[in-house]
């Protein structure tokens, strides 16, 4: 029989409503007027969609998509697919307003969208993942476009996915349409650069934050949550930069060593263990919610969601958070952590590298161009490092966190453009 399985519960803030929060606290700090303010808080547009999807064995079931436009008023909207059992509208519709902000702060001409499809991909064969990705695509065939709305990987999805999406799309147009989506393989359009951008970012945002709090990255100790594709890139390239990896972490548990984690020798073993770390023998396993307290000198969740809330704040000992997941912080943690002094590079900025090199992505698609991996690199770094010290000085010109400078330089550039625009 065909069902649709229920969302997990959750014991956690909702997720829009946490967006929604600081949304609200920076756009008191620009005194925007409520009318922006409410064209802002609702999306453009919401797709809900059931995907029936035959089965390895034979039976038929449906699944549930989402994609939701937040904005696109600075551009198509432009964001990720998640592949998750977890997935909701709220969330979709969080991650879609984070992606708006993300974009604005790193000053990419795309607005902010996000997509999901309720599911277990690990529970799923690779037929059935592309038949359901398929099934997807074509639901969403006059929603995506390379000038309205560009998906992209997220939780659960990646190069594999993007390649589907991209075919299939391509096949109701007739021709070839790589810049429809980012986040594809080398061979269909991808860009150099693009896999390991998102953990590149978030090591470029670390050393800028690292600079100002007079943190040494070779004297440098970490704790990194979620060895995907963030975090392992993210603790690979800060373990190249000179500084100690005490732990990581996935669904199979936490790994902690004094001495410091090889870095290389975890992603081999996360590579040749079916993409986890169980049984990995370089380090002593841990409570995977002692990782988050460790003292350690940088903290960087790149997981899930509320990972940091009113329950642990007032516990962390580190002194600079580094947000490589969307929003791991609830909003009720973050006065605890203002209050602490900690310095939180927020999701919206120090994930923003993913996104930096999918722009580049489409832009290369656009040129029929290909740029080298250093000049994709330097690109990235430049933006990531000027959008670290706008949002800085903004947290100085507005004396508010680093998560509120980031969502009033976010918020003001793009009331503006509907001030510009106007036409309602
Ligand atoms: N899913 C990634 C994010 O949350 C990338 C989105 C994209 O490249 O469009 O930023």
């Amino acid at each position: 029989m065909a069902y649709i399985e229920p969302a997990p519960i959750k014991d956690k803030e909702n997720p829009f409503e946490s967006m929604m929060s600081r949304f609200r606290i920076a756009s008191q700090h620009l005194n925007l007027r409520e009318e922006i303010f409410n064209v802002l808080k609702s999306p453009d547009k919401q797709v809900i969609v059931s995907l029936p999807v035959t089965m390895d064995d034979g039976t038929i079931r449906v699944f549930e998509g989402y994609r939701v436009i937040h904005n696109n008023i600075l551009g198509p909207g432009k964001g990720g697919i998640r592949y998750d059992m977890g997935v909701n509208l709220d969330e979709v519709k969080a991650l879609a307003a984070w992606m708006t902000w993300k974009c604005a702060v790193v000053d990419i001409p795309f607005g902010g969208a996000k997509g999901g499809i309720r599911c277990n991909p690990r529970e799923m064969s690779s037929g059935e993942i592309e038949r359901l990705t398929r099934s997807y695509t074509q639901a969403m065939n006059e929603v995506f476009g390379p000038d309205t709305d560009i998906p992209a990987p997220d939780m659960g999805s990646g190069q594999r996915e993007m390649a589907w999406l991209m075919d299939q799309y391509s096949r109701s147009r007739g021709m070839t349409v790589n810049a429809v989506v980012t986040g594809k393989p080398l061979v269909l359009g991808g860009s150099l650069g693009r896999i390991e951008a998102t953990g590149r970012g978030v090591m470029v945002s670390a050393l800028s934050a690292m600079e100002k709090l007079k943190i040494n990255p070779y004297k440098a100790t970490v704790a990194v949550q979620g060895f995907g594709n963030v975090g392992s890139f993210a603790a690979l390239l800060m373990h190249e930069r000179g500084s100690k990896i005490l732990a990581i972490s996935d669904i199979s548990g936490a790994y902690y060593n004094e001495a410091g984690i090889d870095i290389n020798q975890a992603i081999e073993y996360r590579n040749d263990n079916k993409g986890i770390l169980h049984g990995f023998k370089g380090a002593e396993q841990i409570d995977s919610d002692d990782l988050l307290t460790l003292p350690v000198d940088v903290l960087i969740p790149a997981a899930l969601e509320d990972v940091i809330t009113m329950y642990n704040a007032d516990k962390i000992k580190a002194r600079l958070i580094v947000e490589g997941a969307n929003g791991p912080t609830s909003a009720k943690a973050d006065d605890i952590i203002t209050e602490k002094g900690i310095m939180v590079v927020p999701d919206i900025l120090a994930n923003a590298g993913g996104v930096t090199v999918s722009y580049f992505e489409w832009v290369q698609n656009r040129l029929g161009y290909k740029w080298t991996r250093e000049r994709v690199n330097r690109r990235m770094d430049r933006v990531m490092m000027s959008s670290f010290n706008n949002v800085y000085k903004t947290s100085l010109k507005y004396n508010v966190s680093m998560r509120i400078a980031a969502y009033i330089v976010a918020i003001e550039k793009v009331a503006s453009a509907y001030e510009y625009r106007g036409g309602f």
